[in-house]
């Protein structure tokens, strides 16, 4: 096929019939020289507003316990295996929590996701979460979600119990290419966690991370599994090489390159929440506000796990200049 009637193609099904692209069609748009990233970034955007709206959703975050992780994955420096300068730190309060999501709330997010470095809860972590979470509800109004690893099902349904939202669990990379990356549990773990947790009714978020020597075929691979497991979420981070982890050599991904694989994965992913997620600040520079016209329909704001985001003031204001409303986007679906 040429290169216009691939476009044709794509806006054919994708806008005209409202269907899903084959992943062999997406394969071929990924190799499509960079004159057509702008084509496909219109082309993804208006997937976006045909699909979810207008609306973009805003969270925060916050690390609730910090490193000492005992996993190895080579891309983060919360791993108690690597020399990092992140330091494990205890449990936050619940005080400490709901000031964060207070503060969260102040900026008109609506989901506030407490994230822990660890392999999986055990029982003293489950019920400390079983209490924070219906706590920071109440006291903020926000949509609480809940990213602590790996999950059996009497877990995921004990959380969805105490009124987890949306659980965050990412299966990072491809099937194919998990085994580079992390070798302390396995990618089918993270599969299954991600399955219990839609079984047990909460929302699933599943994110990826790209730029760790992935090849485009393995990101087109990743599409597709995560067309498996039906997400509401998806976040994309971008590899912000920390220092200490076995992949602190490898250079950041090119801006453009990363504007295309927003595009794509919109392309891919047509009704999901697209999260613009860690590493995004350093990757695109200037090109934020094009990734939000190329698929991007929620953000995170302020500070990353272990690394700064800019002010929420800076996206609150690009978002104003773009003239996209802020609000919440699980009940479209
Ligand atoms: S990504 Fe999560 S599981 Fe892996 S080392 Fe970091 S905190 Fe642990």
């Amino acid at each position: 096929m040429s290169d216009a009637s691939l476009i044709a193609e794509t806006r054919r099904v994708l806008l005209d019939q409202g269907g899903e692209l084959d992943l062999e069609l997406l394969d071929s748009l990924s190799r499509l020289d960079d004159v057509y990233v702008p084509t496909l970034a219109g082309i993804a955007h208006r997937v976006r507003l045909d699909r979810c709206g207008p609306t973009v959703e805003i969270e925060g975050i916050l690390s609730v316990k910090t490193g000492g992780c005992s996993e190895d994955c080579a891309f983060c420096s919360q791993s108690s295996r690597h020399d990092s300068p992140v330091k494990a730190t205890p449990f936050l309060d619940a005080e400490e929590v709901i000031r964060a999501a207070s503060e969260t709330a102040a900026t008109g997010a609506t989901e506030f996701c407490i994230v822990l470095a660890i392999r999986g809860p055990d029982e003293r972590t489950m019920l400390r979460l079983e209490e924070l979470v219906p706590e920071v509800a109440a006291a903020t109004g926000l949509n609480v979600a809940v990213s602590a690893g790996i999950l059996d099902h009497d877990q995921a349904k004990r959380l969805a119990v105490a009124g987890t939202h949306r659980y965050n669990h990412n299966l990072e990379t491809a099937k194919s290419y998990f085994g580079e990356i992390v070798t302390t549990h396995t990618w089918e773990e993270r599969f299954e966690t991600c399955r219990v947790v839609k079984e047990n009714g909460m929302e699933l978020c599943c994110g990826v991370l790209l730029g760790m020597g992935e090849t485009s075929e393995q990101r087109i691979e990743l599409i597709g599994q995560l067309r498996e497991l039906d997400p509401t979420e998806v976040p994309v981070n971008f590899l912000n090489p920390r220092p200490g982890t076995p992949l602190q050599v490898r250079k950041r991904m090119n801006p453009l390159d990363a504007i295309r694989w927003i595009a794509l994965f919109r392309l891919g992913l047509p009704g999901v929440i697209l999260r613009y997620a860690g590493g995004r600040e350093v990757t695109l520079g200037e090109l934020q506000s094009m990734g939000m016209t190329a698929g991007i329909n929620a953000l995170i704001v302020g500070n990353y796990l272990t690394t700064l985001g800019r002010s929420p003031d800076e996206d609150l204001a690009m978002l104003e200049d773009l003239a996209m409303p802020v609000g919440a986007l699980s009940a479209a679906f």
